[in-house]
Formats: C-alpha cells, sequence, structure tokens
C-alpha cells in the first residue's frame, strides 16, 4: 500500500517555481538528472573500495529510455540507490543543496541564469506532469516506488527490485503550442543525442540510448554511448569554451556567479596531474565561519574520491575551489591515510607554487582585477602571513597591497620601496580605522614635511602580521606610532635633551598627575601643530591592545603608553607657567592633555564625564581672567 506524504515548506516552493517554470531553459532537467545518476554512481563506486558490505557493479552507466505512447522518457542508474528514509530526506526536503540556495536567489530575484546553475531534481518538473522513482540501495535487497504529480503530496510504497540503483522516470506533459511548449522533442532521439552532447558531455559514465539502425535493409536496435566521458578538465585546454568552464564551475560547485579567475593546468613527469582552480567572485556565504571548509575534489583517473581534500590546499589560499586529478594516487587506501600520502604533498606543494605564480601575474598584467581579488580576500592572505610564525611569509610578502598616506591606490611593499629615498631605513607603517581618521594624527605632521610616504593599516591583522613579517628585504617596519624622533638632526636632538633636563620637574608632575595610564612623559620634536601625542613603545602597541581586548580568552595585555609634549606649542608655555604659579592645577592641565591626545589618535577616553568636568572648569576660569 502507498503511504501519502507532504513536502516540507521549500521544497513546495521550489516545486510550484519548476511546474510554473519561469524559465526557458527546461532542457537542463536531463543534464541534472543524469548529473544525480553520476553522482549516484560516484557514491558507490567510492563505497564498494571502504566499504565491505557494498557490492560495487561490473560496468557502470546511465541508460536513457523512450517511451513514445506512454510519453515517458526514464534515466537509470546503477549508482548507490535510496533507501525509504533517504527516499523522504532528499526528496521531500531541501537540505543544504544547491537546490536551497538556489531558492533564497530566487526569492531575492538575484537569479537570472537559471540555464547554468544546478537545481537538481525537482527541475523534473518543469517538463513532467508526474515523476516516478524506483529505486533500491546498495543497502538493501528490495526497493521503493515514490511517485508525484508535484502537488503538495507525493506517495511511497515497497517494491521488488531485482536491481541495484535508481530509475527515474518522467512522464512528459502535453505540447502548448500557443505557448510553444513543446515536450515531444525529449523522445526523439535526435534531442537526447545533442543535450547530452551539450551538458553531459564529460560525465565519466556512459550514458547510452537505444537508437534504431538500418543495415542490410534490416532494423534493428541497438544501445549507443552518447558522451564521449572524457572529463572537462581533461580536454585540451584549446577544445575548452569560457562558457563551457564556466557552466561546468557553477554545476560542480554550487556557484552564482563566473569565477573571478580560472587556474587551468597540467604536469606531467615525476608527478602527473591535472588541476582545474577557481577562485570565487565572491567567498562562500560561510567562508568567514567554522562551518566554511577548505579543500579540493580529489579524482584519480577520472574517478572521483574525495569532496574536499584539505590537504591539497594551504590555508592562505583557503578560498580557492576546484578539483585535482591524478594517475599517481593509490585508490583503495582509506582518506586519513591518502592526507599522508607522499605524492599527494607532492602535488599539494605544485598547486601551492601555481596558485601564487598566477596571482603575481595577475597583479604584473591586470592589476585592476588583482585589486578585486586583494579587496576580497587580503585578510585571508595576511592571516597566512602571520600563520604558523611566518612559515609562509616570504612566499606571501609580494601578493600583499597597502594603501598610503601619499596614495589612494594600493601599492606593494616592492613598490614602497623602490619609491622610498636611498637614506629611508624603515618601512613607515601607521594605523588606524580609515584614512581620514590616520591622516589626522599628529605624528604624521613630520613624515608629510619630508615627504616621506607611510603604509595604512588599517585591518586589525595588519599589525599582528607586521610583526612576523619583521622586514622587507632587509628593511624593518617601524611604526609611525613607535618611531621616535627618527628625523631631527643631531642639534635638535641635543637642544631636545637639554630642555628636557630643564623642565624635568614639570615632566615630572605631569607624569605623577597621570600615574598609571602613562609610563613616560617626554618632550617631542616631531609634533608639528599638535600639543600633544600619544604612541606606545616596545611591545604591543594601543591598537594591537583593542584588538586583542575584543577575542575571547585572551590574556589582558596593556600598551606601554608614552605622552609626548610639543615643546614649541604655546601650551607648553602655559603649562610652564601654571606649573611655577599653581602646582595643584597641573592635575587638571595633564589630564585634558592625555585626553585630548586620546581622542586624536581615535581611541575613546577613559572617563568622558571627568574629561568634561575639566574642560568646563578650565573654562570657566579662562572666562574670569
Ligand atoms: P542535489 O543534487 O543538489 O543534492 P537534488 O534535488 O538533485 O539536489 O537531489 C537531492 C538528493 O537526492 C541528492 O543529494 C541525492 O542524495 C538524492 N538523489 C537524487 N538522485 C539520485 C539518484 N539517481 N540516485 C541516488 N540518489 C539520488
Amino acid at each position: 500500500m502507498a503511504k501519502t506524504k507532504y513536502f516540507k515548506t521549500e521544497s513546495k516552493k521550489l516545486l510550484d517555481l519548476m511546474i510554473n517554470a519561469i524559465y526557458t531553459h527546461k532542457d537542463i532537467f536531463l543534464r541534472e538528472l543524469i548529473s544525480n545518476a553520476s553522482d549516484a554512481i560516484d557514491k558507490r563506486h567510492h563505497l564498494s573500495l571502504v566499504d565491505e558490505t557494498i557490492q560495487g557493479a561490473e560496468d557502470y552507466s546511465i541508460d536513457l529510455s523512450v517511451d513514445e505512447e506512454a510519453r515517458t522518457l526514464s534515466i537509470e542508474d546503477n549508482g548507490i540507490g535510496m533507501r525509504e528514509e533517504e527516499l523522504i530526506h532528499n526528496l521531500g526536503t531541501i537540505a543544504e543543496s544547491g537546490s536551497k540556495a538556489f531558492l533564497e536567489k530566487v526569492e531575492k530575484q538575484e537569479v537570472d541564469m537559471i540555464g547554468q546553475f544546478g537545481v537538481g531534481f525537482y527541475s523534473a518538473f518543469m517538463v513532467a506532469d508526474m515523476v516516478e522513482i524506483e529505486t533500491r540501495s546498495a543497502y538493501e535487497s528490495s526497493g521503493y516506488r515514490w511517485r508525484s504529480k508535484g502537488s503538495a503530496t507525493y506517495q511511497i510504497e515497497s517494491i521488488e527490485r531485482d536491481t541495484i540503483g535508481t530509475k527515474i522516470t518522467v512522464y512528459l506533459r502535453e505540447d502548448n503550442s500557443d505557448e510553444e511548449l513543446d515536450f515531444s522533442r525529449y523522445l526523439k532521439t535526435a534531442t537526447l543525442q545533442s543535450l547530452v552532447k551539450q551538458y553531459s558531455d564529460y560525465i565519466r559514465y556512459p550514458i547510452t540510448l537505444p537508437i534504431e539502425k538500418e543495415e542490410d535493409g534490416e532494423k534493428r536496435v541497438e544501445r549507443e554511448t552518447l558522451n564521449s566521458m572524457i572529463p572537462l578538465w581533461k580536454k585540451p585546454k584549446s577544445a575548452l569554451t569560457d562558457e563551457a568552464v564556466e557552466t561546468f564551475y557553477k554545476r560542480q560547485f554550487n556557484a552564482f556567479d563566473a569565477p573571478l579567475h580560472t587556474i587551468h593546468t597540467s604536469v606531467e613527469g615525476k608527478l602527473t596531474y591535472t588541476a582545474l582552480l577557481f577562485i570565487p567572485q565572491k567567498p562562500a556565504h560561510d567562508f568567514y565561519t567554522e562551518n566554511y571548509e577548505k579543500g579540493l575534489q580529489l579524482y584519480s583517473k577520472g574517478v572521483f574520491i574525495e569532496d574536499k581534500n584539505k590537504a591539497l590546499i594551504p590555508d592562505h589560499f583557503r578560498f580557492v575551489r576546484g578539483l585535482v586529478d591524478s594517475a599517481d594516487l593509490t585508490l583503495n587506501i582509506s582518506r586519513e591515510m591518502l592526507q599522508h600520502d607522499r605524492q599527494l604533498k607532492a602535488i599539494a606543494r605544485h598547486i601551492e607554487k601555481k596558485i601564487r605564480n598566477e596571482l603575481e601575474k595577475l597583479l604584473a598584467n591586470d592589476r585592476e582585477k588583482y585589486i578585486t581579488f586583494y579587496d576580497t580576500y587580503k585578510t585571508t592572505l595576511k592571516y597566512g602571513v602571520y600563520d604558523q610564525f611566518g612559515a609562509n611569509k616570504d612566499s606571501l610578502k609580494d601578493l600583499l597591497m597597502f594603501k598610503t598616506a601619499q596614495n589612494d591606490d594600493y601599492i606593494t611593499l616592492k613598490e614602497y620601496m623602490d619609491q622610498k629615498s636611498e637614506s629611508q631605513e624603515a618601512i613607515y607603517y601607521v594605523t588606524g580605522k580609515s584614512k581620514s581618521e590616520i591622516l589626522a594624527r599628529p605624528q604624521l605632521g613630520a613624515f608629510k614635511d619630508k615627504n616621506i610616504d607611510v603604509l595604512l593599516f588599517t585591518d586589525d591583522i595588519d599589525e599582528f602580521m607586521v610583526q612576523v613579517l619583521a622586514d622587507y628585504d632587509g628593511v624593518p617596519f617601524k611604526s609611525v606610532q613607535q618611531a621616535e624622533n627618527d628625523f631631527i638632526d643631531e642639534d635638535a636632538k641635543a637642544a631636545l635633551k637639554e630642555k628636557t633636563t630643564t623642565h624635568k620637574d614639570l615632566l615630572d608632575a605631569i607624569k605623577e598627575s597621570l600615574g598609571e595610564k602613562v609610563s613616560t612623559v617626554t618632550l617631542s620634536g616631531r609634533l608639528k601643530d599638535a600639543p600633544v601625542c600619544i604612541v606606545s613603545g616596545e611591545g604591543i602597541s594601543m591598537e594591537m591592545e583593542k584588538v586583542l581586548r575584543n577575542l575571547p580568552n585572551q590574556p589582558e595585555l596593556k600598551a606601554d603608553k608614552i605622552l609626548e609634549i610639543n615643546p614649541e606649542h604655546p601650551i607648553f608655555g602655559a603649562l610652564e607657567t601654571v606649573h611655577k604659579a599653581n602646582p595643584d592645577k597641573i592635575d587638571d592641565y595633564a589630564n585634558v592633555l592625555y585626553h585630548q591626545a586620546l581622542l586624536l589618535e581615535g581611541y575613546p577616553i577613559d572617563d568622558p564625564a571627568e574629561f568634561s568636568r575639566l574642560m568646563t572648569d578650565l573654562m570657566l576660569e579662562a572666562s574670569k581672567k
């Protein structure tokens, strides 16, 4: 007895979409069903290698059959098949598959190129008024029949079935000449031949169709294989159109956009492999979450082994999608052992280098595209420099770019080096949230005067990265917020030293007023218009302190803060006067200056109420005079 069940809401929505097919590209249903059949064969084949209870088949194939009278087209595979709960779950609900992502896009009206996108099993309802599935799982001795007219329900019943695998029968809708709807074409040999050639040629299993032949006046029917079975990536590059590669990418990796960049490489020699790699236009929706799994698909001689082999791609290129096909891998070893396979490791090294070279080439030849790439993935690259104590810093450093105080466009570190004068002994950087905020920094005054460019570090990761990077071609990185009086000449230095001695009492008094808030109070030779600035000493910077404070489970690290006072600024004279005439007041002055310095650096002030009270007092006092 058949049981009737209801589709889950989302499935129902997708079904409705398919039934009312708003898309012109109905042909793709065949590609979708064939592709599912091929996946099912992959699964059975793979399981037969690792699970003794699963028997593989001698010959795998996907067989198409047509019944003109009944107006049916069926697609039969000898893949893994489905158990009852799988039928219910896989076909009655939409899980995290391409279909779900598709539905979301449709709802947001983001899809216009449906023809290129994998929409899965439900696409059968674009051409069918009923779909029937007969299937037997490789785990079971009998099977099930599933049927649906695409309305709210489907029926399931047990059946006897001799063979393992799945047969999907599509009951084609009636033609409608008013709307130019011709479903009968899917019953014709020529249509099926050309659709398979167009969309499913690279499927690795034979897709067959009985074809009528005439020989010596006698008619015979013989099954013929319609596809070439050469995987797309095995075809010579010259035989591949951009469009074919793009379609393949979208289908294979559930992507909506064309890839930003494609890398297709074949290596022969000690190692033999083909890799087809893609840099997605946008990172996967879960790219920045823990759920994201990096990895490349792995094939051996065109046979699918694994969906996401992590060992094949380093963390710093984890955004790359794609596949590797190699004849050198031992197939029947477990996945865990495969990760340690020497060949696989060698391939991984090659691939890493290849991606890096491609990116360098892109940077050199198509800077605009590189910048699009860089804007999307820069954090991953920078983290790659920082990761593993800088193990990859040398190979990644030339992929980095920064905007600078003098330039709105990105420049590379090499370009910075080429532009700087011989005598400049450091690569200067400044950290902050945005360019406008950074440019207000008092410390930048001297750099502007001397026409020295400064890299702008606006990502949280930047300063951590630079600690690991340490230098570029032997030239150290130096923070503008740390750099001491680098640009003042010896005479000025001596004068500053003398002034510091003369005003020791005042500086000590200010330090005492500020207590633990700062470690040192000094006079500065690099400030132009600003009365004070705050910089950090050795160890972590204030910017890093802020980032670390926002991370969970971090020990509380504090930056060493130094208050620098501009002795040429009128306020310095005022401080001297107050110190002499009214030493009690120096506390208030010191605190106002300290808070001003914080504000100028873009930091929140410790105690806004206190700051506001001090300002008011000072204003009232000034008005009395
Ligand atoms: P997707 O292929 O994106 O996962 P589909 O709607 O095409 O979505 O298929 C849903 C699921 O149904 C598949 O993931 C698979 O588990 C199962 N399935 C579909 N066709 C077959 C088949 N021919 N043999 C075995 N399982 C299948």
